[in-house]
């Protein structure tokens, strides 16, 4: 049985973590440059905002306090991510994270109730351990899985997992009442196109002929049918989500603890991940590594980094990408360590296009006709002439992160403060920062035993 754990409204339910004071209220996380909504608190989505919106139109609803708009914490929502894979490594025999938020474990060998009990079980620890909800989602295929998180998310009723069957009675049901868009690898326009074959629902797709759909659609999306229906003929990495998350991530030949060797197979997936962001035409926000030694080798330490590492503005630039990798292999290296596998995910994926079509929204992706305009108004008029919008370093708008929680985390100075009295917060301050004077972070680190210090 394949089971997907994927956290609620992952970004948003990092903050409430830390601030339960959001719980329950509209809560939106903002783009790199506090741009546009790229998160949405349940509360939100029912106020009917979308993806997207730019900030400056929820101004008035943020500052009379109806919705909260945070900037984004990357740091945070990085390791964030990277405790819910280690707690489900600590209890799964076998997990593949697929983004920073869902993570496919497999339960071979187990009833159907040992299953969702252990999904029961992982929800309610999850929600423990690390503060944050989750769904379970089981099947015995990929696809499944993942339309049974769906299901698990939607349907209250689940109590947060569901388990499909590829031939039961309740899996017709849900098929049924499911779009074909919802399911995993189906894009809108390819939705639109089965549509017009009269394939509506998931259901539709599940019953047509694997054969036809090869011949007219794609061998992945045959496969998907078959899928549909229970027969496991798909990899966890075989289906993209154009415009969610882009991922290359492979196990090495022969496994490596040399820096140079992980540097050269980090720098190749993230070029692979950036011909494939360039060819759906979206451009990244953040960037997300990960390195796994050999868990089968029980002789040799074990060891999962990871790092996030969000850029200035979306890219689909070689170069960006690059170096994003080589700052975040310096932060998660560490020496002594035999790795196996390696992954790039480029994350909070946007279209290129619709981006693009606002000159006020910065990005690193080259714009060739632009600049070559800008350049030779600016040479024959002065230069300023003509500019970006954003120059003026006093413009409120232009506060990158503004809003922005603690890196409650991974940042010494950031911890979270115990106790209400003001007095008492600013004595523990000072208290800390003596400690960091005398070199003291020895005692900082014991007290704050749990939260070890990652990726640094
Ligand atoms: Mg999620």
């Amino acid at each position: 049985m394949i089971g997907l754990v994927d956290a609620n409204n992952f970004y948003v339910s990092c903050e409430r973590v830390f601030d339960p004071a959001l719980e329950g209220k509209p809560v939106g996380v903002m783009s790199n440059n506090d741009g546009c909504v790229i998160a949405r608190s349940a509360e939100m989505k029912a106020m009917e905002i979308a993806m997207g919106t730019p900030a400056y139109q929820l101004e008035g609803l943020r500052r009379r306090g109806v919705i909260h708009l945070l900037s984004s914490n990357y740091e945070l929502y990085g390791d964030m991510s990277a405790r819910l894979a280690q707690l489900l490594r600590d209890a799964c025999p076998e997990v593949a994270p697929y983004s920073i938020d869902e993570m496919f474990i497999y339960l071979d060998g187990f009833s159907d109730a040992q299953c969702q009990a252990i999904g029961a079980a992982l929800r309610r620890r999850i929600r423990r351990h690390l503060g944050l909800p989750v769904c379970v989602g089981l099947a015995p295929t990929h696809t499944l899985a993942k339309l049974a998180n769906h299901v698990a998310k939607k349907q209250p009723h689940y109590e947060g997992v569901c388990l499909l069957h590829g031939e039961s009675a309740t899996t017709q049901v849900l098929l049924k009442q499911l779009a074909v868009s919802d399911v995993w690898g189906v894009g809108r326009r390819l939705a639109e196109r089965l549509a017009v074959s009269g394939i509506r629902t998931a259901w539709d797709l599940r019953e047509s002929d694997p054969k036809q759909l090869r011949k007219r659609f794609s061998v992945v999306l045959a496969r998907t049918a078959l899928e549909l229906r229970g027969t496991p003929c798909l990899e966890m990495n075989a289906v993209e989500q154009p415009r969610q998350r882009i991922m290359t991530s492979r196990s090495f030949g022969q496994s490596t603890g040399v820096k140079e060797e992980l540097h050269a197979a980090l720098r190749r997936h993230a070029q692979r991940s950036a011909e494939k962001l360039r060819q759906q035409g979206s451009l990244a926000r953040a960037v997300m590594l990960f390195l796994n030694t050999n868990r089968h080798r029980k002789d040799q330490p074990q060891l999962s980094p990871s790092a996030m590492i969000p850029l200035d503005a979306p890219t689909d630039d070689n170069r960006v990408i690059l170096e994003a990798v080589r700052e975040g292999l310096e932060q998660m290296y560490r020496p002594g360590f035999t790795f196996m596998k390696a992954g790039v995910m480029l994350l909070d994926l946007v279209d290129a296009q619709q981006y693009q079509l606002s000159l006020l929204r910065p990005t690193t992706k080259a714009h060739p006709h632009l600049m070559k305009t800008i350049d030779a108004i600016n040479q024959k008029m002065g230069q300023g002439t003509l500019r970006f919008g954003m120059t003026d370093a006093d413009a409120p708008w232009q506060l990158r992160c503004a809003h922005r929680s603690n890196r409650y985390t991974t940042c010494w100075d950031e911890l979270m403060e115990a106790g209400t009295h003001p007095g008492a917060i600013a004595a523990a301050r000072a208290r800390r920062e003596q400690q960091r004077l005398a070199g003291g972070k020895r005692v900082a680190k014991t007290r704050a035993n749990g939260l070890s210090h990652h990726g640094n």
